[in-house]
């Protein structure tokens, strides 16, 4: 279970010294090869929506607010 992991790698981050109070999680889902040939892959393709592809696996991806800076 993905929450887990990310428990896990929160308590790490923690007792290494990272600030995590501008901490971000976001969701992502890796997607099937771009050559798969699934049920899932051909509906995609079919209708044009990479959207339809099978999917491999959930995750998330933890950014700490001052690493990625806007301006
Ligand atoms: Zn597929």
């Amino acid at each position: 279970m993905a929450m887990r992991k990310i428990e896990k790698m929160l308590k790490d981050m923690q007792s290494e010294g990272k600030d995590l109070s501008r901490l971000k999680l976001k969701k992502f889902q890796k997607t099937h090869h771009i050559d798969c040939k699934c049920k899932f892959c051909e509906e995609a393709m079919k209708k044009n929506d990479p959207h339809l592809r099978g999917l491999i696996e959930d995750g998330f991806k933890v950014y700490v607010g001052d690493e990625k800076k806007t301006n």
